[in-house]
Order: C-alpha cells, then structure tokens, then sequence
C-alpha cells in the first residue's frame, strides 16, 4: 500500500497542472477550429449561392414580369418606339470599387444584348471596377439622382437633357459607365458649363489622375468600340465620358 501511494500521490500530483497548463489551451483551439469550421464552409456557401456563378451569369433574358411592373411609369411608359419584346434583361457579375463581387441588373435592346453580355464579362474577368449597376427604376428613372449614386446602366427611356429629341437610352441602345468619375461636360454658348452630374465637377478635369476615369486607353473603352459602339467622350459638341452608344439605323 505504501508503495502505491508512493507511486500514485508524487507523479500525479505535480503533472496534472502540467498536463492543465500544456495542453488544455490545445484543446481550447482544436475545439474551437471544430466549432468555427462548419460556420465558415457555411459562410462561404452562403456567399457563393446569393451570386450566380459566371456560368449562369451574363445571359440575356426576355424582361421578366416582375421586373417589367416595376419598370411602368419609371423608366417605361407606353409608346410607339419602343415595346417590351424590344429589351432584354441582363444579369451581370460586376466587381465593385472595394473589390466586392457584386450582382448587377441592366435593361438593355434586344439587338446589343450579346455585345453588353460580352463586354461586361470581360470587365469582370479583368476586375475592372463598376460602383453599381441597378435599375434605373432604383432611382424613381431620375437620371440625374442615378449619375450622382455613381449608377452604371443603359435602358431608360427618355429625351436628352434639354432637348424633346429622344435619347438612345430611350431604345436602350446606350450605357453609362460610372458617370460620377466620368461626367457629361457641356459648354454653353453664354461660356458658362453645366456639368451632369452636379457632384461631379472634381472630374470634369481630364488631366488629372483619379480611379475609373475612362480614357482611350480604357479597357471598357477598348471594349465598347471593338463591339462597334462610339464614345460620347470623342464627341465634339459636348463631352459624355460615360455614354458608349451603338448607332443601328432603323432600329427600333
Ligand atoms: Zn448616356
């Protein structure tokens, strides 16, 4: 007996606090990393499914009922120029100014539905940055309130700003791209300049260097012209930088 409790009472006495002090922040962590690990499989799955994949994004649908109400008497109303089987609804993958994965919405015409279908996905690809690209029926289809939130987007229809002529964003033929950093510059005759929109006066200085200027050198310029469409920024009567517009005579 007195062997056993030799054995027993000096070994386990002074290891236990050993074994406490050693090990238990191990287990600590193993049983952390088991609890925190299916959260973040979790997290990230959670992730993946709120985007489409670009497998599945970047495809042209007919615009979808729901989307189609929400569009009247927004960026759609009733004429004779321009019908709902004329547009299609586009589902963009767009990298934002963060370099968050975003999802973006586009109303577009039928007839450059694959050349914006194309073009977007080699930005994404290039992770060329886009602030938003919503409807512009998240703005009550008020372009000036939409080119303020720095919104990309194409379909609305309207006239040009200070004109009854009607804008080829009206046949969805047309797409601004972030056009906070890259206003629409006009000089009027009186040598006073409206700049649309207003917030964006610290861009109306192309010489100067700031993010998602959009220059020849441009990728999305690049892009929109090796697709066929102009740039408002080569335009002598005034100066669009955000506008890309493909001329289709004829088209409705
Ligand atoms: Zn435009």
């Amino acid at each position: 007996m007195h062997a056993l409790s030799v054995l027993l009472k000096p070994r386990t006495a002074p290891r236990w606090p050993l074994l406490k002090f050693r090990t238990a922040p191990r287990w600590h962590f193993l049983f952390l990393l088991f609890c925190l690990l299916p959260g973040a499989l979790f997290s990230q799955k959670v992730v993946a499914d709120n985007y489409p994949s670009p497998e599945t994004s970047f495809v042209a649908t007919p615009v979808p009922d729901s989307i189609w109400n929400r569009m009247q008497g927004r960026s759609y109303r009733k004429n004779p120029h321009i019908l709902r089987e004329d547009l299609r609804y586009l589902q963009l993958l767009h990298v934002d100014l963060q370099g968050n994965v975003r999802q973006g919405q586009m109303i577009c015409n039928r007839a450059i539905a694959d050349d914006l279908t194309e073009i977007f996905r080699s930005l994404y690809e290039a992770r060329y940055p886009i602030e938003r690209i919503q409807l512009a029926d998240d703005f009550e289809a008020n372009d000036e309130r939409q080119m303020q939130a720095n919104n990309t987007s194409c379909f609305c229809y309207r006239v040009v700003s200070g004109s009854k002529k009607l804008s080829a964003h009206a046949r969805g033929l047309a797409v601004d791209i972030n056009p906070l950093y890259n206003p629409c510059v006009r000089r009027r005759t009186d040598g006073s300049v409206l700049v649309q929109p207003s917030n964006a006066r610290t861009y109306v200085n192309r010489s100067t260097s700031f993010p998602c200027k959009i220059t020849t050198e441009d990728l999305a310029y690049r892009l929109f012209i090796s697709h066929g469409f102009e740039w408002g920024g080569a335009w002598r009567s005034l100066k669009d930088y955000q506008h890309f517009e493909k001329k289709m005579a004829g088209r409705r």
